[in-house]
């Protein structure tokens, strides 16, 4: 009984060690999955190379921000963009936190698929930096600011040398809105300038009037510019 017990006694004390082992292994092990999960995206991780920096989203943002203000003119340097996280949510966003305190600042938030996935994320990238150049804050933004957005996000990822096309936007009610920008883009010449000329004549782009859009884009249906300067969140899709 003595003998068996102290078989016992090392059997045990070696599955003991054994499980220990596997426990420390599988801990250590899935603490690197868990890292190269954080990590699984070379735009988060910067990687020192001979000249600088590997690409980021942060430092693509200046690249994006850079086509945006190009395109459509300086942004409003009143605010201070803090940066661009990650989130849970299902759609990226702009959040302005500390609003209630009257602090002008703002981050871009994109979701954990675009941590995963390079494509994504610059995509949803580009689409918030149009929303950067003129804050809509809680008021919200416009059909035509929306859909510049997903305008511009598809622009932007051909410049950036991805295979792309508006096959790439999932949401019905941003597939309209882009629509209606690239109908803008293929009926009027120089539609850049003009909504450069359209941005000097507001504070934020969400608030360019029904006829200010007619005005800029002469001989556009009074409907459409009616529907170009709606809310977003009250706009149909049908
Ligand atoms: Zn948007």
């Amino acid at each position: 009984m003595i003998i068996l017990f102290a078989i016992t006694k090392k059997t045990m004390k070696e599955m003991l060690s054994i499980t220990l082992f596997i426990f420390l292994f599988t801990g250590l092990a899935s603490v690197c999955v868990a890292k190269d999960k954080f990590f699984c995206s070379s735009q988060i991780l910067a990687k020192r190379t001979d000249i600088g920096f590997t690409w980021t989203v942060v430092s693509r943002l200046s690249e994006i921000l850079n086509n945006a203000e190009k395109r459509y003119g300086k942004r409003d340097q009143s605010w201070t963009l803090l940066g661009v996280e990650f989130t849970d949510l299902k759609q990226p966003e702009t959040w302005y936190p500390f609003d209630s305190d009257k602090r002008k600042h703002l981050i871009i938030q994109l979701t954990k698929k675009a941590s995963k996935n390079e494509k994504e994320a610059l995509f949803q990238l580009s689409h918030e930096v149009i929303h950067v150049l003129s804050p809509a804050g809680k008021e919200g933004s416009s059909v035509f600011e929306e859909g510049l957005a997903t305008y511009f996000s598809i622009a932007n990822m051909k410049t950036l040398n991805y295979d792309i096309d508006e096959r790439y936007i999932s949401e019905k009610k941003y597939q309209q809105a882009y629509k209606l920008i690239d109908n803008l883009y293929k009926n009027f010449p120089h539609t850049e300038d003009r909504i450069k000329t359209l941005r000097g004549q507001v504070k934020r782009i969400r608030d360019i009037t029904p006829e200010q859009f007619s005005h800029a884009f002469s001989g556009l249906n009074k409907k459409y510019a009616t529907l170009l300067a709606k809310k977003y969140s009250e706009w149909d899709v049908k």
